[in-house]
């Protein structure tokens, strides 16, 4: 069993860093945000209450995240273990989580904190395009970012989407939300000595290399 999780601030590379992860050690990747986001395209039964909450990139209710998670979390391909992208997002959820768990005779093996600084990820997220098939994440700034053909995903052919709280004014209140609600989590987690930093600024590959090392066995050292 391999419990993964990825705690960073939106647009340091969580989504890309769990789908490298998870075909490496072939374990699925449960994106809460994707979770959510496709209760809202399919108009699922919390679709009214969260609709304008994401889109003013504000954080859904405990009780709707955590049932949409503990549903995904019942399929199949997780008996093996998986990788959380965005969540927890707050002590609450990862107290929750944690009983979860307990009640399953299970834990958290790994959790990773991306670090980059504010004004890298601010200037990412402008030309961030997201992949709604296989949440492959590119970028139209970047030359070794953008896809082969423009507008499809390189791995599954769907058109490829710019997500609507992906601009700089969403991108700053969904930081300051980081810092103040999701942050907590770094102490939380250090305290169960389960926390890693990964330096997340340099590029995609680097910072894989120091998560690998860790999953392997080795230290976070590059
Ligand atoms: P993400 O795809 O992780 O960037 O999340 C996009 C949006 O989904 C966030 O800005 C929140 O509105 C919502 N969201 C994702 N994960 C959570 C969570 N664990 N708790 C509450 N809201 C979440």
């Amino acid at each position: 069993m391999k419990s993964i999780i990825l705690i960073a601030p939106p647009a340091a590379g969580k989504g890309t860093q769990a789908k490298v992860i998870s075909k490496m050690y072939n374990i699925p990747t449960i994106s809460t945000g994707a979770l959510l986001r496709k209760e809202i395209d399919e108009e699922g039964p919390f679709h009214d209450e969260i609709v304008n909450e994401m889109k003013l990139g504000h954080l859904i209710k405990d009780e709707i995240t955590i049932k949409l998670l503990l549903d995904r979390m019942k399929e199949k391909d997780c008996e093996l273990g998986y990788i959380l992208d965005g969540f927890p997002r707050n002590l609450k959820q990862a107290k929750v989580y944690d009983e979860i768990l307990a009640s399953k005779g299970k834990n958290i093996d790994y959790v990773f904190v991306l670090d980059a600084p504010y004004e890298m990820l601010e200037d990412r997220i402008e030309g961030r395009l997201s992949c709604p098939g296989c949440g492959h994440i590119y970028n139209s700034r970047f030359e070794d970012h953008r896809p082969k053909n423009e507008g499809i995903c390189d791995d599954c052919n769907s058109s490829l989407v710019k997500r609507e709280d992906d601009n700089s004014e969403t991108y700053n209140k969904r930081f300051k939300t980081y810092e103040r609600i999701t942050k907590p989590l770094i102490a939380f987690y250090e305290n169960k000595k389960i926390l890693h930093h990964i330096n997340s600024s340099i590029n995609k590959d680097v910072t894989f290399k120091q998560i690998k090392n860790i999953l392997d066995g080795g230290s976070n050292e590059h």
